[in-house]
């Protein structure tokens, strides 16, 4: 039954009209390898979207964030403080350092990391004592912190100006999670170039996708140029392969940038469609007083990868698991937001600062399907449901 009915997908590839014509290219080229042109013409296009900083393409938003601790000089022992309320892959690098993720709770404007819990992170680092998420408590080397990973879920910006200013304030290099958030701005700034450094993701289900790739930004060109250098095997300029420091092989193909090219093309229209998604979703569901959106901030504009809502009534019978499993009978897939970093089995004896907000976001809410390729008949189908259920 289900299986007959079509899919409506919560963020599938939506392609334009040129990525096939520049990996053509790329193959009457033969630049069929993890070098070509259009692998730095992807880098330049980017880039408009980053403040015009420079930018490293790599082989995940994953490979871009261990590649920024690794420039941040983390090590084994040294504390990392990571968003608690995110996807796992902004804290695995710092455990593939074995360094310790310290995690920080959400605050309500944004869902995004709480400057104040983050200061409280940072002292309780200098200290070397914390709770976990386990509720026990972890004591550790009284130290600064290495780095500071805000995330901007969902593509709703974090409170840049204030993470900056503590971080600024203790010296700790902030390295910016940007891979839901690709064309947002806070104050008409884009995200990712806020931090010391910013990392993108275009993995399959993000807002433009390479198939899979990320990408790495900073104000500082050596960071980039430093990134370039250790995705390449960290190898030396000489005609033998000369080798100094440990490399990793995380440089973009140059078949995946010309995909990448074509998709920073249409990247402004993938963002109004994202954010009609959003606009869609919320005026039709407005006479429902249990489903909360989250709107901007003054200063605020999100690409609104997903359009995210949380169930939230008092009296309420309807939770979002309920909902999620009305909209899969009809083959609608919706999805649970992330769940936090500090309740993961993985995580949860690793230190945690903060309350209940993330965890209450992650109990209450629900991705809805917000591909840009959605069809205004498909977010009715979707609204109809939800609209049943609370009939
Ligand atoms: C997708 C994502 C990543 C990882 O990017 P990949 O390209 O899939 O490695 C990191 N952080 C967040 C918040 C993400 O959503």
């Amino acid at each position: 039954m289900k299986d007959q009915k079509p899919k409506i997908w919560l963020s599938s590839p939506h392609l334009g009209e040129n990525e096939f014509k520049y990996v053509k290219e790329a193959f009457d080229t033969n630049w069929v390898a993890p070098v070509g042109p259009h692998i730095s013409r992807f880098e330049e296009s980017l880039s408009l979207f980053a403040n015009n900083q420079p930018v490293a393409a790599l082989t995940s938003g994953t490979a871009a964030l261990h590649l920024a601790l690794i420039l941040s000089g983390v090590g084994p022992g040294d504390y990392v403080i990571c968003q608690s309320l995110t996807f796992a892959a902004s804290a695995n690098p710092i455990r593939y350092l074995g360094a310790i993720p310290v995690f920080v709770d959400s605050e309500e404007e944004t869902w995004n990391m709480c400057p104040r819990f983050l200061e409280e992170a940072i002292e309780n680092c200098l200290k070397g004592q914390f709770k976990t998420g386990a509720s026990e408590s972890y004591s550790g080397k009284a130290k600064m912190p290495k780095a500071i990973i805000p995330v901007h879920l969902y593509g709703m910006p974090a409170n840049m100006p204030e993470i900056n200013k503590i971080a600024g304030k203790y010296g700790i290099p902030v390295i910016e999670d940007s891979a839901e958030a690709l064309g947002s701005t806070l104050n008409n700034q884009f995200c990712g170039s806020f931090g010391e450094m910013g990392v993108f993701s275009f993995n399959g289900n993000k807002i433009i996708t390479t198939s899979g790739g990320g990408a790495l930004t900073s104000k500082n060109p050596e960071f980039v140029q430093k990134a370039k250098f250790l995705a390449t095997q960290a190898r030396e300029d000489a005609p033998h392969y000369e080798h100094k420091e440990i490399g990793y092989n995380y440089r973009l193909s140059n078949v995946s940038a010309a995909i990448g090219i074509g998709q920073v093309e249409v990247l402004p229209l993938r963002v109004s469609a994202r954010r009609r998604n959003y606009d869609l979703y919320k005026e039709n569901l407005k006479e429902i007083s249990e489903i909360k959106f989250l709107p901007e901030p003054e200063g605020y504009y999100s690409n609104r990868w997903l359009t995210t809502v949380l169930i939230d009534g008092s009296q309420n019978t309807i939770d979002r698991e309920k909902i999620r499993l009305a909209l899969d009978e009809e083959n609608i897939e919706s999805r649970p937001i992330w769940k936090p970093m500090h309740l993961q089995p993985v995580f949860q004896n690793f230190p945690f600062v903060g309350g209940d907000v993330s965890a209450n976001i992650f109990r209450l809410g629900l991705c809805l399907p917000s591909g840009s390729n959605l069809e205004n008949s498909h977010i009715e189908k979707v609204v109809e449901n939800i609209k049943q259920l609370f009939h």
